[in-house]
């Protein structure tokens, strides 16, 4: 059987470590694959590679740089059906659904291509009299990214461009549910001309993770998971004296109006709580329907739940396909039987979903509920899962509260024609990423992406001018020459008058 090696130095390693994990076909259930879980000499090997890459990439002229990524942008590019596939194969999403994902990565890649434009400091001529000033943004140094299994391809793409185009060099621990497609990258990335060891992979679990917080050489982390673990990141990253941006998990609220386009609402809705499975950070996983529009949203609702075709992700009739291990498939099973017991409608249940030809498979129907309360589990928790939950309000002010106190805020979204309730709402909600009749708002990469709340613990957002501040120190150089130089020596605070 296949083992999923570290990328180390340039080399696909075996490393130190005898532990593996399986890793799954979600569509059959089988295991197709063991990946190497690393150890701390492991991730001690692949800093020392990425210490000795360093001083040449962060000295390689921004522009020089950039045309590595322009390379890695056609690969991508030229390869994104053979990285679809393996997103499919271990992940299980739709190949469609695989093959945006590389897209919206691929996006990441190509702002970071403007990285000469991006890293222009501020200049100010004659702060004072003769002198000059000037500020710079500088490499952190080696970085991590730390990354979740429901978007194998473009979350790592999220960090590691905009790391590498600012001159640091990037240590990369992808989710050992889905391994593979981070290999891939590393290859592709080597192929367009980056120096060994600027880009590396190592693979494991928790061991690995805690292994790159406490690691002395490494600078940043970059994170993206679930909230508990987005906080452990966070609190002991920085407890290291890292910096550490740690996106966590969501329950994103969408706002239904009366006044809304029902049928495109309804659509939107549907994509955004049953595509991928449900397995997006930015999934609509509660409706919030506002006066009369209940009904008939729910009914609406109903029948495009059930008319959803599920299956294997190579198959091009499939729309939804499987969730990415048994373990997470009896999770979700367990938050749908709590929604039951107590007390919520449950309009379509997904449960008994079986795919003919693939009975291992970890599929699960979509599931809808109504009249679903803010002390059930299955509002509480983050399903992760395609159930989505239909809760009540009498009006818009009830409505926007319900969100407001939600403890997380990545996305929400508004479906309305009312401008004023748009406004309000944008103006108002406590989240970091809002939609007007948009239901899945991901800012595009030359804009940053985060929540607010226990979706995100760090100061900086991802990508677009964020990712720039995260991955750069910044200094200030304040110059005079000796025609500029006044008096001897100075005891007051110099005022540059
Ligand atoms: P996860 O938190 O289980 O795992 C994320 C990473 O942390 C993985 O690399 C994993 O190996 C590591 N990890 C797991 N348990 C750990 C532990 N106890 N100690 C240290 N490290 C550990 O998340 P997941 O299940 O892979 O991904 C789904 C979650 O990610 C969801 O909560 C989802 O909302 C979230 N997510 C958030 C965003 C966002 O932008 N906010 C984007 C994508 C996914």
């Amino acid at each position: 059987m296949h083992t999923v090696h570290h990328i180390i130095g340039g080399k696909s390693v075996k490393g130190v470590s005898t532990r593996t994990s399986d890793v799954f076909n979600p569509a059959t259930g089988e295991v197709t694959k063991q990946v190497i879980l690393g150890t701390q000499d492991d991730l001690n090997a692949a800093v020392a590679a990425a210490k000795a890459a360093f001083p040449g990439w962060a000295e390689t002229p921004p522009l020089a740089r950039a045309r590595v990524l322009f390379r890695a942008r056609d690969l991508i590019e030229q390869r994104v059906d053979a990285l679809a596939a393996i997103i499919t194969s271990e992940h299980g999403k739709i190949l469609s659904d695989a093959k945006g994902e590389v897209t919206r990565g691929l996006e990441v890649v190509e702002f970071a291509t403007g990285v000469p434009e991006l890293l222009k400091g501020d200049y100010t001529e004659q702060v004072g009299r003769g002198i000059d000033a000037w500020t710079m943004r500088q490499p952190v140094g080696i970085a991590a990214g730390i990354t979740p299994f429901n978007f194998p391809v473009m979350v790592p793409l999220w960090m590691a461009p905009m790391a590498l185009a600012t001159g640091n060099c990037f240590i990369l621990k992808p989710s050992e549910r889905d391994p593979s497609a981070a290999v891939m990258l590393a290859e592709i990335l080597k192929d367009a001309g980056l120096p060994d060891g600027v880009f590396q992979v190592v693979h494991g679990d928790k061991d690995m993770v805690n292994a790159i917080l406490e690691h002395p050489e490494i600078a940043a982390v970059s994170f993206v998971g679930s909230t508990p673990i987005a906080q452990h990141v966070y609190a002991t990253g920085t407890a290291h004296g890292k910096r550490v941006q740690a996106l966590g998990g969501a329950k994103n609220h969408a706002l239904v109006m009366p006044d809304c386009d029902l049928d495109k609402t309804v659509d939107a809705l549907i994509g955004a709580a049953y595509g991928s499975a449900g397995e997006r950070c930015m999934a609509i996983s509660v409706a919030v329907a506002v006066g009369p529009v209940a009904d008939k949203l729910v009914a609406e609702l109903e029948k495009k739940v059930k008319a959803i075709t599920i299956g294997d992700g190579t198959h091009a009739a499939s729309e939804m396909g499987p969730l990415v291990t048994a373990q997470h498939l009896a999770r979700v099973k367990g938050l749908v039987d709590t929604g039951v017991s107590q007390g919520a409608t449950l309009v379509v249940d997904g449960r008994a979903t079986k795919v003919k030809g693939h009975e291992k498979g970890f599929f699960i129907g979509g599931s809808l509920f109504d009249n679903v309360t803010k002390d059930m589990d299955i509002y509480r928790e983050e399903i992760f899962g395609p159930v989505l939950c239909v809760m009540r309000a009498p009006d818009f002010n009830t409505a926007l509260e319900l969100i407001n106190n939600s403890p997380f805020g990545n996305g929400t979204a508004i479906f309305t024609r009312d401008g004023d309730a748009a406004r309000t709402f944008a103006h108002a909600v406590k989240a970091g990423m809002v939609g007007v009749n948009v239901p899945i708002p991901v800012p595009m990469a030359f804009h940053s992406f985060g929540g607010w709340k226990d979706s995100l613990f760090g100061d900086h957002h991802m990508h677009g001018p964020e990712g720039v501040r995260f991955f750069t120190r910044m200094k200030a150089v304040t110059q005079r020459w000796p025609a500029g130089i006044r008096s001897g020596a100075e005891f007051v605070m110099p005022t540059h008058g």
